[in-house]
């Protein structure tokens, strides 16, 4: 996959780019991230990028010409027609976990990072086929949200993750929240780790498992089953959580 990100600070990605799970997914050959820096498309020797907004108001708008040509140079460079093209914006469509997982099909992905007051909306109407926001919240420009894009994206790359660890039971993935987790000691501080996790017995730890799954999921985010088609072992599992949670409530 390659993500091309148009920004104002590329010196912004060193760090979490550097480390971790996407240092190796670059090194594996997994991953391509290019930085664009838009001012280098400003077209001006000042390097100027953002006006004052028509209408008046506070604040600064980042200008068409230079992402629109940002965008040109990627398209040049990259030999074909743009896919995806995404701009991270607050006011988009909320980045859920499906979401990842559709973007870790796609070959190429272009990310626009805005700052100041935002865009030009001329940019969004012409250019962008997505709107991500990372959440409802106005963070100062668009270079964290599109980290946390590239990072969600990255990991569900197939291969990225090595065999050794799988997504598909992380939360969100088949649509609850995971299971916890326990590793040596045995006992820490006298908090012991669960007996069925020491039994050995791998139908009884996969039913342990899925139990807490659906106990979490409906304790933290019961919201998430409105978009699940449950199996009959889980309805079942579910109907006996609610009843004695009833019944706790009840004593
Ligand atoms: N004036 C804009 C508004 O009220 O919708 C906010 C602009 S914000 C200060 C500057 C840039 O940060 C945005 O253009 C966007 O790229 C990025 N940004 C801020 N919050 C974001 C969020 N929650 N998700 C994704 N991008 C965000």
């Amino acid at each position: 996959m390659v993500i091309d990100i148009l920004t104002l600070f590329p010196d912004m990605f060193a760090g979490p780019f550097q480390a971790s799970i996407i240092k190796n997914a670059v090194r594996n050959g997994f991953l391509t991230i290019n930085l664009i820096d838009i001012r280098d498309f400003s077209g001006n020797r000042h390097r100027t990028v953002d006006d004052a907004p028509y209408g008046g108001g506070a604040g600064m708008v980042m200008e068409p010409g230079p992402i629109f040509r940002a965008v040109d140079y990627v398209r040049e460079r990259r030999g074909h027609a743009l896919g995806r093209v995404i701009l991270l914006c607050p006011q988009g469509r909320p980045f859920k976990q499906m979401w990842a997982s559709d973007l870790a099909r796609e070959e190429h992905l272009v990310l626009i990072c805005g700052h100041y007051e935002g865009i030009d909306e001329r940019v969004r109407e012409q250019l962008i086929t997505d709107e991500i926001s990372i959440g409802d919240y106005v963070l100062t420009g668009g270079e964290l949200p599109a980290m946390v894009v590239v990072d969600a994206v990255a990991r569900l790359v197939p291969g990225v993750l090595g065999d050794a660890v799988s997504p598909a039971e992380d939360s969100f993935s088949a649509g609850l929240l995971e299971y916890p987790h326990y590793t040596r000691p045995k006992n820490f501080c006298n908090h012991f780790v669960p007996d069925v996790l020491l039994s050995g017995h791998h139908e009884e730890i996969r039913r342990w498992r899925r139990r807490q799954a659906l106990l979490r999921t409906l304790g933290r985010r019961p919201d998430l089953f409105g978009q699940l088609e449950l199996a009959g072992e889980d309805k079942d599992i579910l109907k006996k959580l609610r009843s004695d949670l009833e019944s706790l409530k009840l004593d």
